[in-house]
């Protein structure tokens, strides 16, 4: 079986959560199942290995999931993108608007610099609302954004769209 009907296979989808209407999918499945995950980390090294990435970030918190791992095959400084008021130290932060209110998103001021080009990771792609934002934070910091990798894409959402003026690199496992 190729890697995306694996995975296709392991991820749940869970109507109605977390609100009414939505149908979530829950990728805890593949967590479960060390030899897929290992599959998962080989073919993400594979597919970013020629983009010259310097660092990776990691949208949390399934972002970290994967790109921690990843961080470390490929012997790369990871860094963590959080919600607002979780990192300690000095921070740079990045508000952007949702349906319905606004979010805010922070890096460690010393996270990442013009010297980067950075591959920015999630676990899932949907309206593209938090990783547009994180390549913004990159951005914002001087750094270039690489390429976006994420486990599964919601291609009804459109979300890649968004991606598209910071990088054509989107490599995603699921559509
Ligand atoms: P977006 O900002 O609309 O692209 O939503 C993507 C973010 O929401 C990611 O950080 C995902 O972890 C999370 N997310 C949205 N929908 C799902 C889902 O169905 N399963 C898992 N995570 C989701």
């Amino acid at each position: 079986m190729i890697l995306e009907e694996k995975l296709k296979s392991e991820i749940r989808d869970v109507p109605d959560f977390p609100v009414p209407g939505i149908i979530f999918k829950d990728i805890t499945p593949i967590m479960m199942n060390p030899v897929l995950s290992k599959e998962v980390l080989e073919e993400l090294k594979q597919s970013v290995l020629d983009l010259g990435i310097t660092k990776i970030a990691g949208i949390e918190s399934r972002g970290f999931l994967f790109g921690y791992p990843l961080a470390m095959e490929l012997g790369l400084p990871f860094v963590l993108i959080r919600k607002k008021g979780k990192l300690p130290y000095h921070k740079v932060s990045h508000a952007y608007a949702l349906e319905y209110g606004q979010a805010e998103i922070e890096m460690h001021i010393d996270a990442v610099n013009e010297t980067d080009t950075v591959l920015i990771h999630d676990d899932l792609l949907a309206t593209g609302g938090s990783a547009s934002a994180a390549g913004q934070l990159v951005n914002n910091c001087g750094a270039k954004v690489a390429g976006f990798s994420f486990l599964v894409e919601l291609e009804f959402l459109g979300g890649r769209e968004k991606l598209l003026p910071f990088t054509e690199n989107i490599l995603t496992l699921v559509r």
